[in-house]
C-alpha cells in the first residue's frame, strides 16, 4: 500500500506522528509540504515566518533523504491552494491515503474537513494524528467530563495522567526504507524565496537558528541554563527563557522530547526544568481552549467583557499607532514593541506588560493586539496567542483579574532594574542613569540634558498618565460587574 504524508506545523523527521504512522502501514511513503496560497497570498511580502519555513523545509528534504538512503526520496514542495492540491497529488500518486497531524485551529479543521471530503469522493482516506501537544482536546478533563477553565487544577490533572506511554518518542528511524522516491517531475525541491513571491528578512542576523538542527542546537544550549530559568526567565535583560517557541510553533523540535527531558529532570529535583513544563503545559491548556471553545477566535471566552466599550475613532488609531511604533513614552513597553518590530520575538513579561498596557492603560481592545502580535510574531500560535490576550484583558479563561493593573514603571523597576533591556532597544535613553530610565519625564533637568534627551523631542512624553487610566479602566470594567 501506499501513503503521502501531509506536513504543516510539524517540520521534523525524528519523532513524528504522521509520518510514523504512515511509514508502519504503508511500503511506498510520499511526502509533502504545500506552501498554501490561501494562508501566503494575504501576507506581506516580508514575513519572517515563510523564511524560516522555507529554511527549515531544505532540512527536512535532507532529512527524509538521508531516512530514505535514496537520492529521491526527499520532500514533494507544492505552491498551491492545499485544499484543492492534495486531493489531486493523492490522486497522481494513486495513495490509499493521506497522512497529517490534528490542527485544531478554526480553519484548519474547515480546510481538512473539505480535503477530507474530496478524498473520500477519491476513495482514499485522511488519517490525523496528535501530535502537537502531549495532550489535546478532551483528554485531560474533570472529574465531571467538562473542560477545564482554570490552570492549576489542569496542571494537575495533566501531571497525574502523564507518562511514559505519552512522552515516548515514535521511532520513525526504524522504517525510513518505507520512504518512496519521488516520481520525476515532483523533484524540484524547496523552491526560493523569490519563487514563492516574498522578500528576505534578513533572518540569519536574528541568530534565530532554523530547521531541525537549528532547534536542537538551541534545546541543548538551554539544558545548560534550564535549572535557572525560575530564576532568569522574568527579566528581559537575562538569557532565561528558551527561545524555543519558534521551533515548537513549526514542530522542528518535537514536544514530547521537550515535555519528556524537562519531566525527567524536574522529577530529579530541578525547579527550574518543573517550571518551564509548567509553561510547556500552559501550552497545551491554551490548545484544549481553542478546541473546546472556538468562539475565544473573535470573541471573549466569557461572553459577559464583550460589552465593555473600547476606546474608537481617530484618538483610538492614534493611540494604538504610538503602541505599534513604541511612541508611547513608557520606555519598558516602547523597548518591547522594539524588540518584536525588529526581531520578531518578545519576552514574555514584556508580552504581559505591553498587552495590559493596550488595554489597560489605552483602553483599546484587545484584538487589536492580538492582530498586531499576529502579523509580527514568529512564534505566531492562534491559542497561545488568543490566551495570551484574554489573559491581558481579563476576558479569558483563568485570565487575570480585571482590577489587576500592571504600572509599566514598576514592572520596568522590578524587571529591568539596571534598565539593560530599555538600553539595548532605546539609544536614545542610554545615557539616563538607572533611576530615570523608567520613568524619563520625571527625571531632573539636569540629568536629561547630560544624558541628551529632550523630551517631546528626542524622546515622547507619556501618552496617558498611569493614574488617570487606571480609573478609567476600573470604570469601563464596571460593566462586567454589574452584567
Ligand atoms: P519559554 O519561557 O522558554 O517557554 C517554553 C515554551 O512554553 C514556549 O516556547 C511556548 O511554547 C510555551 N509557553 C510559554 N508560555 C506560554 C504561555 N503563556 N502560553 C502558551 N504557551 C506558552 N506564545 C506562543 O508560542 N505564541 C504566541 O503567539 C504567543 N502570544 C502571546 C501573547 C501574549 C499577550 C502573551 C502574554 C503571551 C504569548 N505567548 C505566546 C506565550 C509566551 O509569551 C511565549 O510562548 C514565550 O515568550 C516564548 O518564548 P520562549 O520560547 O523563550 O519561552
Amino acid at each position: 500500500s501506499s501513503g503521502l504524508v501531509w506536513f504543516r506545523r510539524d517540520l521534523r523527521v525524528d519523532d513524528q506522528a504522521a509520518l510514523y504512522h504512515a511509514l508502519r502501514q504503508c511500503a511506498q511513503v510520499h511526502c509533502v509540504f504545500v506552501f498554501d496560497r490561501e494562508i501566503l497570498d494575504p501576507l506581506p511580502r516580508a514575513d519572517r515566518r515563510v523564511e524560516f519555513i522555507r529554511e527549515s523545509l531544505v532540512a527536512l528534504d535532507e532529512g527524509l533523504r538521508d531516512l530514505s538512503g535514496q537520492p529521491h526520496g526527499g520532500l514533494i514542495v507544492r505552491h498551491a491552494v492545499a485544499r484543492d492540491d492534495i486531493p489531486a497529488l493523492a490522486r497522481q500518486l494513486q495513495v490509499q491515503a493521506v497522512f497529517a497531524n490534528h490542527d485544531d485551529e478554526p480553519q484548519a479543521l474547515e480546510r481538512d474537513a473539505h480535503v477530507r471530503t474530496a478524498l473520500q469522493a477519491l476513495g482514499m482516506r485522511l488519517l490525523t494524528f496528535k501530535d502537537h501537544t502531549i495532550f489535546e482536546r478532551g483528554e485531560v478533563m474533570t472529574q465531571s467530563a467538562t473542560p477545564y477553565s482554570v490552570f492549576t487544577p489542569y496542571k494537575n490533572a495533566w501531571l497525574r495522567k502523564v507518562d511514559d506511554f505519552y512522552l515516548s518518542a515514535y521511532p520513525v528511524e526504524r522504517y525510513g526504507r518505507n520512504l518512496a522516491q519521488r516520481p520525476e517531475g515532483l523533484r524540484h525541491g524547496v523552491p526560493s524565496l523569490q519563487a514563492l513571491g516574498f522578500e528576505p528578512t534578513g533572518l540569519a542576523q536574528l541568530r534565530l537558528p532554523t530547521g531541525m538542527q537549528g532547534a536542537q542546537a538551541l534545546f541543548e544550549d538551554f539544558l545548560e541554563r534550564i535549572d535557572a530559568y525560575d530564576d532568569a526567565r522574568d527579566f528581559p535583560a537575562v538569557k532565561g527563557p528558551s527561545y524555543l517557541s519558534v521551533h515548537l510553533r513549526f514542530g522542528t523540535l518535537s514536544p514530547r522530547l521537550a515535555a519528556r527531558t524537562a519531566y525527567a529532570r524536574s522529577q530529579a529535583g530541578s525547579a527550574g526544568a518543573a517550571t518551564w513544563l509548567s509553561e510547556l503545559i500552559w501550552r497545551d491548556f491554551y490548545f484544549q481552549v481553542l478546541a473546546h471553545h472556538p468562539h475565544v477566535v473573535g470573541a471573549s471566552f466569557k461572553p459577559a467583557y464583550d460589552a465593555i466599550q473600547w476606546e474608537s475613532g481617530a484618538d483610538a488609531d492614534a493611540l494604538f499607532a504610538a503602541w505599534c511604533e513604541g511612541r508611547t513614552g513608557y520606555p519598558l513597553v516602547d523597548a518591547a514593541m522594539a524588540q518584536i518590530n525588529q526581531t520578531g520575538y518578545m519576552h514574555n513579561r514584556l508580552r504581559m506588560v505591553v498587552a495590559s498596557f493596550l488595554v489597560k492603560d489605552l483602553g483599546l481592545d484587545w484584538r487589536w493586539g492580538e492582530r498586531y502580535f499576529a502579523e509580527k510574531l514568529n512564534d505566531f500560535d492562534l491559542s497561545a496567542n488568543n490566551g495570551g490576550w484574554q489573559w491581558a484583558s481579563s476576558s479569558g479563561c483563568d485570565a487575570q483579574p480585571y482590577f489587576r493593573i500592571f504600572n509599566p514603571v514598576s514592572q520596568s523597576q522590578k524587571f529591568d532594574p539596571q534598565g539593560q533591556f530599555i538600553r539595548r532597544y532605546l539609544p536614545a535613553l542610554a545615557k539616563l542613569p538607572d533611576a530615570a530610565l523608567h520613568a524619563p519625564w520625571k527625571a531632573r533637568p539636569l540629568e536629561l540634558q547630560e544624558a541628551e534627551v529632550v523630551m517631546g523631542t528626542t524622546y515622547p512624553h507619556p501618552i496617558v498618565e498611569h493614574d488617570a487610566a487606571r480609573e478609567r479602566t476600573l470604570r469601563r470594567y464596571a460593566v462586567v460587574k454589574a452584567g
